[in-house]
């Protein structure tokens, strides 16, 4: 029925609008909790703390072996139904559905970096570090692609006369506007 075919469509659509916005509170370089799901050849199935309903894994290259593994064999993964701590390493909102990549080594929990896609050298993205996350996005369709760079290497390409522009790269994060003030005036605290 044609109605109906339409009335489909039209449910897609709105379904498709929607899978880039999942998860966008989080951001590469982020510290979670996650709980582990299950154990695969690969790695382990994942759901982070607060975002249950956006899937997530961690590979095992990037799982600690204690025996010094170059990457942890399945018997040295962290047991199903625990809880870990963990660095968001990728969120990939290019394709549905999305899907949140960690990293449950030591070195990245301490500092996480990455390949900086203006020059190629790492980028710290952990809190306090010189990267930032770039999600590009189109009003043709959803889906979102994201590539790390150095604040100073993204601000750097950006035309001269976008002064704003530029100055926004350099402080996102960092300058955040002031609390609002609770309990003063008639404001409600809630
Ligand atoms: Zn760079």
């Amino acid at each position: 029925m044609p109605g109906c075919a339409a009335d489909e469509a039209v449910r897609d659509d709105q379904l498709m609008q929607r899978f880039d916005s999942v998860g966008c509170d989080l951001v590469m370089g982020t510290a979670v909790r996650a709980t582990i799901i299950s154990h695969e050849r690969w790695g382990v199935m994942a759901q982070v703390i607060g975002h249950e309903t956006v899937g997530a894994s961690v590979d095992a290259g990037v799982i600690d072996s204690p025996s010094g593994s170059p990457q942890a064999r399945p018997e040295e993964y962290p047991p199903v139904g625990g809880q870990v701590d963990a660095v968001v390493q990728e969120i990939n909102r290019y394709h549905p559905p999305a899907w949140i990549r960690l990293t449950m080594r030591a070195a990245n929990l301490r500092e996480f970096s990455w390949t900086c896609g203006c020059c190629g050298q790492l980028t710290i993205l952990s809190p306090g570090g010189d990267g930032v996350t770039v999600d590009v996005r189109s009003s043709e369709g959803p889906g979102c692609a994201s590539f790390a760079a150095h604040r100073s290497c993204l601000a750097g390409r950006l035309n001269p006369d976008f002064d704003g522009d530029r100055a926004r790269v350099k402080a996102v994060g960092r300058d955040q506007p002031p609390p609002p003030a609770i309990g003063i005036g008639n404001q409600s605290p809630r």
